[in-house]
């Protein structure tokens, strides 16, 4: 049987990180068992529809390279791929269900449902929902006598379509990841399949489609761990249990000191982003953080994400896109929750930014000065990244660690200057740019050459001086190799900054 796996999100907002890490899974799984991945839209709630959050999906996905074989926009025989154009469908196997006393309709007012549950409060019911005790006692095709059904239906009134669940009924499912789930129909109530507006449900359209589909895995999150039975029963009830797709739900996303559920609240109060990519929410203008845009590498997420609730078996952390296919199992995902640490996040980002050449960092760096009105040649630009990127985070670090690659400081580091600046220091600095002014072209090896026999001169050591002059040219007390900064810098510059710093300095 072909594997093919679905990442099903409703487009009501921004996709969640714990959606990306579903959709990963679901394309690692996919790609491991020469499978299909498929992208579907589940937009049958109107009422939560959000403009933009399907391109959003697509966009991430793009960026993080998890491409569907499946799609509204990929292609694809199963089509289409978007709920809401799926309707008739949805119709007409509500009818079969209902055709076979397996569903039923129901005529209810929100008023008349009010009046249920408060009913089985005041009876302290254990359950207070529509289910087999409960819907005795309300509007519907198994209370009320055909003609009247007929006349309601042709009447226009609303009504919905319901699940009729049988009592004493165990329902099971093995999930690949939780093992044996065994819930009573009991506690199964009679769910909603279509609504008043003539939309399915979440529950049938995501049965429905999954049928149809072909899907072999549904991969998804925890949270619908507690739907399976009744996906099950509606397996049972039409007729598919034979080829019911395999369950795996996925551990929770926990905050990072793994105290509850990973929420956006929680991460824009400790300054980390949950979302692939920056969203304005075009419905409450909430805006909310990208990783994209906090200068995360692709690669960077993607193995974070991977690690999140699954491991390899062995010590290796690092691992591209390919070589997860490759290592990837149902197996070795966790039962518990994972903690979402951000710092080793931005661990995975460090890495992966020091395996990127100087010549590809220096494309943003470039951007990025043009953006601030700096003029730079390409060479340089590559020079610098090559000199920053182990010592940064994020690419956008370049820039705002290393301005002083553009500018001479007009700050200098107060605690070198404390301990450091004083009159010999300034002798050698005079000295050393004299020096400099003799010097056609300034490498890194010629700098330290003069810069030596400077000291030499005045007989003392490169100690004397070498932080101060790292404070006088950059203006700050750490960095890279200093030689190498002032040769990109030039003789020129590097002379004008020890002018200034003289003049500057108390
Ligand atoms: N539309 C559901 C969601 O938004 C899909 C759940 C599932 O994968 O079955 O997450």
């Amino acid at each position: 049987m072909e594997v093919r796996v679905r990442f099903a999100p409703s487009p009501t907002g921004a996709l969640h990180i714990g959606g990306v890490r579903t959709a990963l899974y679901n394309y690692l799984f996919a790609k491991k068992n020469n499978g299909k991945f498929i992208l579907r839209i589940e937009d049958t709630d109107q009422n939560r529809f959000v403009e933009g959050a399907e391109d959003y999906i697509e966009e991430a996905f793009r960026w993080l390279g998890i491409d569907p074989d499946e799609g509204v926009n990929y292609g694809g025989d199963f089509g289409p791929y978007k709920q809401s154009e799926r309707k008739a469908t949805y119709q007409k196997y509500a009818q079969q269900l209902i055709d076979e006393g397996k569903a039923y309709y129901a005529f209810d007012t929100p008023e008349e449902l009010e009046a249920m549950r408060q009913r089985l409060k005041d009876a302290k019911a254990d359950n207070q929902v529509y289910d087999s005790l409960s819907r005795q006692k309300m509007r519907n095709s198994l209370t009320l006598p055909e003609t009247e059904v007929q006349k309601l239906l042709e009447s226009g009134v609303a009504y919905v379509i319901r699940l009729k669940v049988d009592r004493e009924v165990e329902v099971g499912l093995t999930d690949m990841i939780r093992g044996m789930v065994k819930v009573s129909s009991n506690n199964i109530d009679d769910k909603v399949l279509m609504k008043s507006d003539g939309l399915p449900t979440y529950h049938l359209a995501n049965v429905v489609d999954d049928h149809l589909m072909q899907i072999s895995h549904v991969i998804r999150g925890e949270e619908w761990l507690p739907s399976a039975p009744l996906h099950v029963l509606l397996y049972q009830y039409l007729g598919w249990e034979d080829t019911m797709p395999q369950f795996a739900h996925l551990p929770l996303l926990l905050k990072p000191d793994g105290n509850g559920k990973l929420s956006k609240r929680d991460a824009d109060k400790h300054g980390y982003p949950v979302f692939p990519m920056d969203w304005n929410d075009p419905k409450n203008h909430e805006k909310s953080m990208g990783f994209r845009e906090q200068g995360y590498l692709p690669e960077a997420l993607t193995n974070f994400l991977a690690m999140l609730g699954w491991n390899p078996g062995t010590e290796q952390e690092l691992f591209t896109l390919n070589e997860l296919v490759e290592s990837f199992s149902i197996v070795r995902i966790n039962k518990s929750g994972a903690k979402f640490d951000i710092e080793k996040a931005k661990w995975f980002n460090q890495q992966y930014l020091k395996n990127i050449s100087n010549e590809q960092l220096a494309v943003g760096f470039l951007d990025l000065l043009k953006e601030n009105d700096v003029a730079c040649t390409e060479e340089k630009a590559v020079a610098i990244c090559g000199l920053m990127k182990e010592r940064v985070t994020f690419p956008q670090e370049i820039w705002e660690n290393g301005r002083y690659f553009f500018f001479q400081p007009e700050e200098y580091d107060p605690k070198v200057v404390k301990k450091k600046w004083n009159d010999e220091v300034k002798l050698i600095l005079e000295d050393y740019k004299k020096a400099l002014k003799s010097m056609e072209s300034l490498t890194a090896v010629s700098a330290s050459e003069s810069l030596n026999s400077v000291l030499e001169m005045h007989g003392t050591g490169l100690g004397k001086v070498m932080q101060m002059l790292r404070v006088v040219i950059t203006g700050l007390a750490g960095g890279p190799d200093l030689m190498e900064i002032m040769a990109l810098l030039g003789a020129g510059e590097v002379s004008n900054r020890i002018d200034h710093a003289l003049e500057n300095i108390a």
